[in-house]
């Protein structure tokens, strides 16, 4: 605790004291996997704001709605999930993270639509149904496969963008009324994928009987999420946020996924968001044979202790370790009158720029290539987002590269923007170049 930053301190002492009434009504106190009674939080972020709801610049004196933001293990099922859920309308109407933007994940999508094709066994017609479809990059992938796609997406602004651009989305939650409206007009799909949603959503148990009413017996679920292993041994705590309400293991997602009739039949590892899975479902008695990966992984979960307590507990006090060390580092170059901005405003860059309390006075602004974040705020910071040719008139010392996943991108587009500038590498470990 003493080594914590003060700021960073008040900041949790203010989140203790308020949260227990104030937030109690998003409060869980049952696993989402298995149903059981939840542990005590492990980790204690403080209060921060919903990372994906960027203020517009006009809104600047307007409060914003801030929770807590801490995790608990469930003693059964191993999942680690976050202690509070917002409504996910509340987060997920207008939603202004847009996959295409990146041509690292334009890339990364193609090779998944190549790889599922390669599997899959039906060769002609097949059907692909994309939860949580985004704008609409993968559909197009698949299509590009010979595929017929369909998308279910909530954020009514991407898919209004997916179906102008031929990309057929339906605009709601991933529901039993989705699924017979697809079944209906479509028949039952060959490949179900899921990508940065499996942890998003809350009612995990009924999303996976939807897949199951969707699904032919002989198809493909294949879901992709930032992998929980890799957040801890890198310490990557700006991956947590409000939306984010589940941080899965192989150990957690094999026990519900028993739970509903399905069987992990293959496990790849990607490097998108830090570290992610690819995990191959089938139903249980389907046509896959199993690969070696599933009991690799499994196993190693077990030995590196992800049943026990000690790797979390380990995990909270280096988390404070780096946002301690990160803030001191900022406040350091500030004192020096170094002008500061920042690179990318993912939803990471909320966690990350509140828990280590930077804000509009030590960040002067924070460029992102995405047009609907500009003009906009960093949540709980009043930090503007502006485009990268605003580097171009104001000139900067350091820049702190948020999306630090686009490292190798983001330093290129920098070079050619402006030269002398240094860059701030956050996480894995903080990091000048
Ligand atoms: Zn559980």
């Amino acid at each position: 605790m003493e080594k914590l930053q003060p700021s960073i301190h008040r900041q949790k002492l203010r989140s203790q004291a308020r949260s227990e009434i104030e937030f109690s009504k998003f409060q869980k106190t049952k696993c989402r996997y298995c149903d059981n009674g939840l542990e005590e939080a492990f980790l204690d972020l403080g209060l921060s704001p919903l990372a994906n709801s960027y203020p517009q610049v006009f809104d600047i004196e307007k409060e914003e709605f801030l929770c807590p933001l801490r995790l608990v293990k469930c003693p059964i099922c191993h999942l680690i999930q976050l202690t509070h859920v917002v409504p996910p309308q509340m987060m997920f109407s207008n939603y202004l993270y847009v996959s295409s933007t990146t041509q690292t994940f334009r890339d990364h999508f193609s090779e998944y639509a190549k790889s599922l094709k390669l599997k899959l066994k039906k060769k002609r017609n097949a059907l692909a149904v994309d939860i949580g479809s985004n704008d609409g990059l993968l559909l197009s992938c698949y299509q590009r496969e010979g595929m017929k796609a369909i998308g279910v997406e909530p954020a009514e602004n991407l898919s209004k963008l997916a179906n102008e651009s031929g990309l057929t989305t339906i605009n709601r939650f991933f529901d039993v009324e989705a699924v017979k409206e697809i079944i209906g007009k479509y028949g039952r799909a060959d490949i179900v994928s899921a990508n940065n949603v499996f942890a998003h959503i809350d009612d995990i148990q009924s999303v996976l009987r939807n897949v199951n009413q969707l699904l032919e017996d002989s198809g493909i679920f294949v879901i992709e999420f930032p992998y929980l292993v890799t957040m801890i041994e890198d310490l990557l705590f700006d991956m947590i946020y409000h939306e984010h309400l589940s941080y899965i293991s192989v150990l957690s997602l094999s026990y519900v996924l028993d739970r509903f009739g399905f069987r992990i039949f293959e496990i790849d590892y990607h490097p998108a968001h830090g570290g992610s899975l690819r995990v191959f479902i089938q139903k249980i008695g389907g046509p896959y044979a199993v690969d070696i990966s599933v009991e690799k992984y499994l196993e190693a979960e077990a030995l590196k202790g992800y049943r026990g307590r000690t790797v979390y507990e380990q995990f909270a006090s280096n988390v404070e370790r780096i946002g301690a060390e990160i803030a001191n580092y900022v406040s350091e170059l500030k004192s020096k009158e170094y002008s500061i901005a920042g690179y990318g405003a993912p939803a990471k860059a909320t966690t990350l720029t509140n828990f280590c309390s930077l804000n509009r006075e030590q960040i002067d602004f924070v460029v992102d290539d995405n047009p609907l974040k500009q003009n906009r705020l960093v949540p709980g910071t009043k930090i503007p987002i502006v485009p990268s040719t605003y580097f171009i008139d104001h000139p900067t010392d350091y820049v702190i590269i948020f999306a630090w996943n686009f490292e190798q991108e983001i330093l290129q587009k920098l070079k050619k923007l402006k030269s002398g500038i240094r860059s701030i590498i956050p996480l894995p470990e903080l990091r000048v170049v």
